[in-house]
């Protein structure tokens, strides 16, 4: 794991200094981070990248993962679609699971820390061990709650309004409630092996393990293969670029041990590419950081035509390697994305399409989208400005008050 100084010469030596000066007042306070898978997705990324750098800085993040059966992991997945605005149903006694499993944990993840800090809606209902000790409740989602489904949203209402605060990755993800809300918007730790710069040769030893032909241009889609980030959508993009333009389509990406979808989604995704020996289907197994890096830098267009969508994190990992991006204009991607500037944002199939072709035929355009890109993630979406709204949350529920000299 890289140390913070590592960070200099790409955010520069005032802000690297802010991080230590204002995290010094939480030395040794334990911020107790929990959530509910430790691998796949956007969280179990961010965690991993960050607790290392929290530590360095004198603050004990600890990371906790709950554990649940398959029916806990079904109800948390449909409640996930629910809150991202798809009708399901949930029973009562599947409401009734969802918080005996968090009661179950509770022996299992003591929730000891001085600062409590729940990942998403699976552990939310460890709150019921909140007592009158001081810790502080932080509640962090990474959905997109622009229409969460009415049952669902009460259901977890009562649980939100009992921590000190919510946090939230856009404006419009906010609700009506009777505690702190707090934006902060998650980030791509730039040093990680599926960001850090890689030689021509590591590219083009990834691109041959998958017989991708560089000399040709390729399209790619990197998500775990959920039917919220439309792939089967993308193929259909593709196909209709395709009669204008060449280019190879790639899908790559894993599942998550929370989401039990995932299988589903890739014989969906393999039946609509059937035939087509320029389409590439590549399941990735969990620790494949290398090679998402490898296949986003080799991509002439990098997609993520996603229906819902938290954050985004495969937007800003693309961004910054200066890759043109075209993205679905929904969730946290219209943060990463203005459109014609720092990229292209669609509202469908045809627009997609449009795109790749127009951008495949103007590179040195694509390029300038791409560069633009990379700079809005320097200054907004790398994991040191992340830690930095963190630790400013923090003191302002442990320190109120206090002024801090910069
Ligand atoms: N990812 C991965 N392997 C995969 C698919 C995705 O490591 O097979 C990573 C991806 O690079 C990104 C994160 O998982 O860092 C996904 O975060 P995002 O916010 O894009 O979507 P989520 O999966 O959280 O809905």
């Amino acid at each position: 794991m890289p140390k913070l100084q590592e960070y200099l010469p790409i955010i520069g030596e005032s802000r690297l200094d802010q991080l230590f000066k204002i995290a010094r007042p939480l030395e040794g306070r334990v911020v107790q981070n929990i959530n509910s898978t430790a691998v796949g997705g956007g969280v179990a990324e961010i965690l991993t990248r960050m607790i290392p750098l929290f530590r360095e800085l004198g603050i004990d993040a600890r990371w906790d993962v709950i554990r649940g059966n398959e029916r806990f992991f079904a109800i948390t997945k449909a409640m996930h679609n629910g809150l991202h605005g798809v009708p399901v149903e949930l029973s009562a006694s599947d409401f009734e699971f969802f918080v005996e499993t968090g009661r179950a944990n509770i022996e299992h993840v003591r929730p000891w820390g001085d600062i409590v800090f729940l990942h998403d809606p699976q552990p939310i209902a460890l709150v019921e061990e909140r007592g009158s000790d001081g810790r502080h409740w932080i509640w962090r989602c990474h959905i997109d709650f622009t229409a969460p489904q009415a049952d669902i949203w009460e259901f977890l209402q009562g649980y939100i309004r009992r921590f000190d605060a919510a946090v939230f990755s856009a404006p419009a993800f906010s609700r009506p409630l009777p505690i702190r809300q707090v934006l902060i918007a998650p980030s791509i730790d730039p040093l990680s092996d599926k960001n850090r710069d890689l030689t021509e040769s590591e590219i083009s030893a990834v691109c041959n393990r998958f017989g991708l032909d560089r000399t040709r241009p390729i399209v790619s889609q990197i998500s775990r293969f959920d039917f919220l980030k439309d792939p089967v959508g993308v193929i259909k993009a593709y196909k209709m670029a395709k009669k204008h333009v060449d280019c190879q389509l790639v899908l790559a990406g894993g599942g998550a041990t929370d989401d039990p979808e995932g299988q589903k989604v890739l014989d969906e995704v393999r039946r609509e590419a059937e035939g087509d020996s320029d389409i590439f289907v590549l399941f990735l197994p969990p620790a494949s950081d290398l090679a998402i890096n490898a296949l986003q830098r080799a991509s002439s267009v990098v997609l993520q035509k996603s229906l819902r969508e938290g954050f985004g994190l495969t937007v800003a990992e693309a961004l910054w390697k200066a890759r043109p991006v075209i993205a679905s204009a929904v969730g946290g991607i219209p943060l990463q994305i203005t459109h014609k500037y720092s990229g292209i944002l669609t509202h469908s199939i045809e627009g997609t399409a449009f795109w790749i072709k127009q951008l495949l035929n103007e590179p040195a355009y694509a390029a300038v989208l791409g560069q633009n890109g990379r700079e809005h993630v320097r200054q907004n979406f790398l994991i040191t400005r992340h830690i930095k709204d963190y630790i400013l949350l923090f003191l302002s529920l442990e320190r109120p008050g206090d002024v801090i000299e910069l």
